[in-house]
């Protein structure tokens, strides 16, 4: 799957991205210039609301331009223009640094959870930039509520252990 640089003035849509499992690179604050040297030399996807960088030449080829003005609406054009993203697996990128996660014991994750949290999970990613720990439960729920607001499929239900990612098949119509 290739990766994407997201413009800065996406930083919702970066952030769901990674919760999607993409590889969002995210800049805030770098001038045009910057970011075209960036995603030409990372091989990466620019991702942009922006119409005048986006008919650059340098990027022309590797390109997204979203139209949609709220988060959720370019989460849905993201994935429905994009057929070639190919199979999509949350949860399994830091939401702060973009990396993959790795899989830990609980005992690695013990000192950065709450008791409750580990009484009631096995499954623990750890983000190898950060060290910050991830689970299966709040953000698995919030994403496939999202997923089903914007009318994709959402996969099969958590069965507590969250360690199969969810798949997004069919990419639904946007909404409202
Ligand atoms: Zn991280």
């Amino acid at each position: 799957m290739r990766g994407f640089l997201v413009d800065g003035m996406l930083g919702r849509l970066a952030r769901w991205m990674r919760l999607l499992g993409l590889d969002a690179d995210f800049r805030p604050g770098l001038p045009d210039d910057e970011l075209i040297e960036i995603a030409v030399a990372a091989d990466r996807i620019l991702v942009t609301r922006d119409r005048r960088l986006a008919g650059r030449r340098a990027v022309r080829d590797r390109v997204i331009l979203i139209a949609a003005e709220r988060w959720p609406d370019q989460v849905a054009e993201l994935l429905a223009g994009r057929p070639e993203l190919g199979p999509i697996r949350p949860l399994t990128r830091c939401l702060r640094c973009n990396e993959p996660l790795v899989a830990v014991d609980a005992a690695v994750a013990a000192p950065a959870v709450p008791p409750y949290v580990l009484a009631h999970h096995r499954e623990f990613r750890c983000c190898p930039s950060c060290g910050r720990i991830y689970w299966p439960g709040t953000h698995r729920e919030r994403m496939r509520e999202m997923l089903r607001r914007l009318g994709l499929d959402p996969g099969p239900p958590s069965d507590g252990g969250g360690r199969v990612p969810t798949e997004i098949r069919d990419p639904g119509p946007e909404p409202d």
